[in-house]
Parts: structure tokens; sequence; C-alpha cells
């Protein structure tokens, strides 16, 4: 009884044991397993694989456990949407900064750029790696650029200037603006050198056409002034004083026409009426209109037109005023004696027309400009002319698709050649 009843007890021991063991193994082996598990819902959440996190078997988790899992993985989801979201906009930002024609530079607060879209990089003829990082006067060396900057990051209030880069030359508004939190600054830079352009052009051109004005006027003032004095009564002098004010007149209805022609042209709306050209006819034409005032002024007029030229396709009437207008400087600036030419030629696929000259010439310095409105050089000042006459030719023979240019030798004379394209049926 009392051996059975040691073994009993030994038995039972062996069992407790046994059970003991058992328990333990299987704990360690849950333990393990969900480690494991753990391990590799961790690793899922780590490399955003959501569908593997939600896929994977988390019943070897406890509740507890598998709770805080859940919890951090959505919000995980919630900050990748955010800052796909964030990464979105800043690309739309960044994609539409470089789409804009301003050049746009932004800073941190210690004046070091981190942004730079890709018309500042344009202009300042810097690759990304050159600007970003580096510090806005080394970037720009441009020490009102850098002054602008400094004083928008110290106050945070918007800083506006018109600086020159290349003076006299390029003009840019600058304006440089609080970017923010950071305390940097972005720096907006706009062209406005063609913007200077047009309003001198257009400050000139009133100028212009106001002195212009004032020379005939004047004169016709004067006249009619001296003939109300007395000169009614004397009619020689009232013959030579009424052809004085038809000339003024003329001058006057000359500049008006030639103003509205150039307006007309430079707004778009001459519409060329195009034909073919017999340019023998034309030559003809213009010599005729001008040969009793060459002769007025003693000059030879010589005429070289090639036979059976083909016929370039063009408004004749606005061709045969380019070709007065050439003849009429001619023989303005040819003294007494001297000789004006007209020759018309083919050169390959196009028609040459040449006037040429043997008067006062132009000065080197002023024969690229002697096709801009009212130019006119110094010692052709005070001649009568409006100083529009190139300029519209100029305008008439670019409509034909063709070129004029000038050569010439002060002192020697004047060479003003234009050329019309011909079609390849007409070569
Ligand atoms: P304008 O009415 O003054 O002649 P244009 O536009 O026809 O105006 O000519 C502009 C200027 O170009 C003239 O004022 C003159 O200074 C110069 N010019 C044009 N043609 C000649 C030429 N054949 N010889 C010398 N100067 C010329």
């Amino acid at each position: 009884m009392t051996v059975s009843g040691d073994w009993l007890l030994f038995l039972a021991l062996v069992v407790l044991v046994v059970i003991t063991g058992a328990v333990s193994v299987y704990a360690l082996f849950r333990l393990r397993r969900c480690r494991r598990s753990a391990r590799y819902l961790m690793s899922a959440l780590e490399h955003g694989d959501d569908d593997a996190y939600l896929s994977a078997d988390r019943t070897r988790l406890s509740e507890e456990h598998r709770r805080i899992l859940d919890t951090f993985q959505h919000r995980l989801v919630g900050l990748r949407d955010r800052v796909a979201g964030a990464e979105r906009d800043s690309d739309a930002a960044l994609s539409i900064l470089s789409r804009v024609g301003d050049g746009v530079l932004v800073t941190d607060a210690r004046g070091n750029i981190v942004l730079a879209n890709r018309s500042q990089l344009e202009r300042l003829r810097l690759s990304e790696q050159r600007v970003i990082g580096h510090s806005l006067i080394e970037v720009t060396q441009d020490h009102e650029v850098h002054q602008l900057v400094q004083e928008c990051i110290a106050s945070g209030v918007e800083q506006r200037a018109l600086i020159e880069t290349e003076p006299g030359r390029r003009f840019v508004s600058v304006s440089a603006m609080p970017s923010g939190a950071d305390g940097g600054c972005v720096v907006v830079f706009q062209d406005r050198t063609e913007l200077r352009r047009l309003e001198k052009v257009r400050r000139d051109f009133v100028a212009n056409i106001s002195h212009e004005l004032r020379t005939p006027l004047t004169t016709l003032k004067l006249l009619c002034e001296t003939l109300s004095d007395g000169g009614l009564d004397d009619t020689a002098v009232l013959a030579e004083y009424l052809s004085r004010i038809g000339v003024e007149v003329d001058r006057l209805a000359q500049m008006v026409e030639e103003l509205g022609e150039l307006s007309r042209i430079e707004s778009g709306q001459a519409r060329l009426e195009r034909t073919p050209v017999r340019v023998s006819d034309l030559v003809a034409r213009a010599i005729e209109r001008l040969s009793a005032q060459a002769v007025r002024s003693e000059l030879r007029l010589e005429l070289d037109v090639a036979e059976d030229l083909p016929e370039p396709l063009g408004d004749e009437r606005r061709l045969e005023q380019v070709l007065v207008n050439l003849l009429h400087n001619a023989i303005k600036f040819t003294a007494a004696g001297g000789a004006v030419s007209v020759r018309a030629e083919q050169s390959g696929d196009e028609i040459l027309l040449t006037v040429e000259d043997n008067g006062i010439g132009i000065p080197e310095e002023d024969l690229d400009r002697i096709f801009e409105r009212f130019y006119k050089t110094d010692k052709s000042r005070s001649s009568s002319g409006t100083g529009l006459g190139l300029a519209i030719a100029r305008h008439v023979v670019d409509l034909h698709g063709g070129r004029i240019w000038v050569q010439s030798i002060e002192g020697r004379g004047s060479r003003f050649t234009f050329t019309l394209p011909l079609t390849s049926t007409q070569q």
C-alpha cells in the first residue's frame, strides 16, 4: 500500500513535470510564433505593404498587440496619404514654377538658395547644382538684389526695386517677399526691358511727331502773319507766299499720309494687293514722277533695267512708293551735276532693285539706324522730309518677303538695294 502510494506520488510528480514541460514548450513555441508574426507584420508596415499586412494571419498575436499594431497601421496609412498629398502639391507648384516666364528664387533665412525655377536658371546661365545651397550674392553677383533680400528677411516685409542688370540695356523688376514661417524669402525677377523699350518708343514717337509738325506750322504761321501785315497788297509777294504755303501744306499732308500708312502696316491692317508686277513699268512710272525734280536739281537720271525680267508677285502701288521714296532721297541728297541711277536685274530666285547716287552719303554710325522711323542723319536734319520714308519702305519690302539694305560712303554716295522673291514657277 505504502509502495503503491509512493509509486503513485512518483507517477504524479512525473506527470506534473511532463505536463509543465509540455506547457512550457508550447508556450515557448507560441511566443516564438507570435514574435515571428509580429516581426513580419512590422516589416510589412515598415515597407508600406498594406496588402501583406492585412492578409497576414494575425490570430497568433494577442488581442492587445493586435489592437496596437492595427492602430499603428491605420495611422501610418493616414500619414502616408498626407505625405503623398503634400508631394503632389509640391510637384504641382514646382511644375507651375518651372513654366512661369518670370525667374523665381527661394532662399532660407540665411539667404542661401533652396529653390530656383527653370527661367531663373536659364537667365543666370547656371546649372541647378551651381545654384541650390549657394548664397544669393555668390549666385547673382548683384549687390542690389542681395540688399533687397536682406531687407526682406530682416523686416519680414515685401521689398521691390527696378534694377538695371546690364546698365542701360536690361531692366529687371525684382520683388522679394517673405516665404513664411521659415523666415526665408521668395524672390521674383520680371524682365521689363521690352516694356521700357516700348515706353521709350512711344515717348520718342510723340516727341518726333510734335517736332516734325512744329516746323511747317511755324512757317505757315509766319507766312500768314506776313501776308496779313500788308503782304496781300503786293501781288508778286502774294504769289510767292501762296506757293510756299502750298509747299508746307503738302509737307503736312505727306506726313499725315505716311503716318497713316505706317500705322496700317505696323498694326497688321495693311493688305497687299498682289498681282504679277512688270518691273520695267514700275521703274518707268517712278522715274516719270521724279524726272521734273531731277531736272530742277540738275541731276542725270540713269536707267538700267534688264529685258524680260520675270514678274514677281507684289502690290504695285506700294512697291512704286518704295522706289519713289528711294529716288526722292537720292535726288534730295545729291548736289547739282551729280547722277542718280536705277537698276533692276534678276539674281537667282529674286529680283534686285538698286537706287544709287553720288551724293552726300551716310555716316557709317547712322547706317544701322537709317530704317528706323523718324531717323535722320545730322546733315539731313534741316532738309524737308519726315524720316518716315525708309521705315515704310522696309515694312513694305518685309511684307513682300524681300530684304532691303544700304551701302554708303560719306561724301561719295549711297546705294539702296531691295529684293523681291520669285516663286519657283517664275524663275
Ligand atoms: P526723309 O523723309 O528724311 O528722307 P527717310 O526715312 O526717307 O526720311 O530717310 C531717312 C534719312 O536717311 C534721311 O533723312 C537722310 O538722313 C538719310 N538718307 C536716306 N537716303 C539717303 C541718301 N540717298 N543719301 C544720303 N542720306 C540719305
